[in-house]
C-alpha cells in the first residue's frame, strides 16, 4: 500500500510517500479501505515537523478518512460498510488516513452520513466538522441571527471557509478577518457580508474595546482572539478552536467579568461519538453543496508533502482533499 511515513530519528525529521507492507499496520477490529483524507493544519504541523503532533515514530498521519470497510471483528460494521473517521488521536498516535489502508477501533468510527459522498465528506474533514461544532456553541449560548454581527477569523482557511459558509447559510450577519485581501471575493461568495484585514486584530489591543460582536469563531488565538473577546458584545459568546498565529492567549478577565462574554472552548478529537453524529446531521442539512464545492479542491498522494508546507505558509486557501488512490 502506498502512505506518506513520517521517521525522526538520528538522521532527522522527514516525511516521504513510500511503498508500505500491509503487515505493518497495527492492531485494531476494523481495516478500511481509504478513498479519501484530507489535509488539515495539524495534518500539516505532523508532517513539516513544525509543531508537536505525532507521538510515536514512524507515523502515517492522516487525521480524516473516507472509506470503504475491508475487514471488521466490530459488532458495528462490515465489509462493504461506508465510513468516517475525524480525529481520535489517528494520525498522531496512530497510524493514520494519508494511506490507501488504515487499520483502526471500529469505536473511532461513524457511519458516513446519509446525503454525502465519501468525496464530499473529506471536503468538509475536521476543519468543517469542527466549524459545525463552533456554529453549535454559538446556538447553544443563545447567539442567533437577530442577534448582530457575528465574527470568523482566519477567515480563508479550512474551518474559517465552513464556518463563514454555515454562518452565512443560517442567515447571520457575517464579518470575516482575513491575511489575504485577495480572498475578499471569495469570502463574500461564500457569505460574508464584510471581509475586515487581519492587521486590525493582530496587535496588542486594549482589555475593553467597543462593542461590535453577538459571536466569533476563532481559529487564530493569541493577540486576535484577545482583541475580539475584548470587542465582543455584552453577553456574546466566542468559540475558539485554534491556534493558527500561536497558542498563548494574552488577555484580560475584563470581556468575562463586566460583559458577561462566555469562551467556549472547542475540541473535535476526542469529542463523543453521540456530537459527532449530531454535528454531521446538521452540515448535511445547513452546508450548501455548492458553496462545498468552491470551498475544496483535490490533490492526490503525491502532493501531499508539497501542500503540507503551504498550509504551513498560509497560502493554501480553503479545504483539501486528497484523494490516495493517485
Ligand atoms: P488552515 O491553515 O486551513 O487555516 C488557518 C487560517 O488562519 C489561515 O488560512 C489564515 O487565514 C489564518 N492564519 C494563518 N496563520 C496566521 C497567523 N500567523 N496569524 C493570524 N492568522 C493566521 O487551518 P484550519 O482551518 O484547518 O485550522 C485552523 C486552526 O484550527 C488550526 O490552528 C487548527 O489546529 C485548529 N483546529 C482545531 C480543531 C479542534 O478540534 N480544536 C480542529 C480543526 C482545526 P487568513 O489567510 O484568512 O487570514
Amino acid at each position: 500500500m502506498k502512505a506518506i511515513l513520517i521517521e525522526k530519528d538520528d538522521a532527522g525529521y522527514r516525511a516521504a510517500l513510500q511503498d508500505i507492507d500491509p503487515a505493518r499496520l497495527p492492531d485494531g477490529d476494523v481495516t478500511v479501505r481509504v478513498a479519501y483524507s484530507t489535509l488539515n493544519y495539524k495534518d500539516a504541523l505532523a508532517i513539516t515537523g513544525k509543531g508537536p503532533v505525532v507521538r510515536k515514530f514512524p507515523m502515517v498521519p492522516g487525521i480524516d478518512l473516507a472509506g470503504t470497510v475491508e475487514i471488521s471483528s466490530h459488532p458495528d460494521f462490515a465489509p462493504g460498510d461506508a465510513v468516517l473517521l475525524n480525529g481520535w488521536g489517528v494520525g498522531e498516535g496512530h497510524w493514520g488516513a494519508l494511506a490507501q489502508t488504515a487499520r483502526l477501533k471500529g469505536d473511532w468510527l461513524i457511519p458516513l452520513p446519509a446525503g454525502f459522498t465519501a468525496r464530499q465528506a473529506m471536503e468538509i474533514g475536521t476543519a468543517g466538522y469542527t466549524a459545525m461544532l463552533c456554529v453549535l456553541a454559538l446556538e447553544q449560548h443563545g447567539v442567533v441571527p437577530a442577534s448582530g454581527e457575528v465574527l470568523v477569523t482566519g477567515a480563508a482557511g479550512g474551518v474559517g471557509s465552513v464556518a463563514v459558509a454555515l454562518l452565512g447559510k443560517l442567515g447571520y450577519d457575517v464579518v470575516a478577518v482575513s491575511g489575504r485581501p485577495e480572498e475578499a471575493d471569495y469570502l463574500k461568495a461564500l457569505g460574508a457580508r464584510e471581509v475586515l484585514v487581519r492587521a486590525d486584530f493582530a496587535a496588542p489591543g486594549k482589555p475593553l474595546a467597543r462593542e461590535r460582536w453577538a459571536g466569533a469563531v476563532d481559529v487564530v488565538g493569541s493577540h486576535v482572539l484577545a482583541n475580539v473577546l475584548a470587542s465582543t458584545r455584552y453577553g456574546g459568546t466566542v468559540a475558539a478552536c485554534g491556534l493558527a498565529g500561536g497558542a498563548d492567549l494574552p488577555a484580560t478577565v475584563m470581556p468575562f467579568i463586566l460583559r458577561g462574554v462566555t469562551l467556549a472552548g472547542i475540541d473535535s478529537v476526542m469529542r463523543p461519538r453521540a456530537d459527532r453524529i449530531a454535528a454531521w446531521d446538521r452540515l448535511a442539512r445547513d452546508l450548501d453543496p455548492a458553496r462545498l464545492g468552491a470551498i475544496a479542491r483535490e490533490i492526490g498522494l503525491g502532493e501531499v508533502i508539497d501542500s503540507a508546507a503551504q498550509i504551513m505558509a498560509g497560502k493554501l486557501r480553503g479545504r483539501v482533499v486528497v484523494d490516495v488512490n493517485r
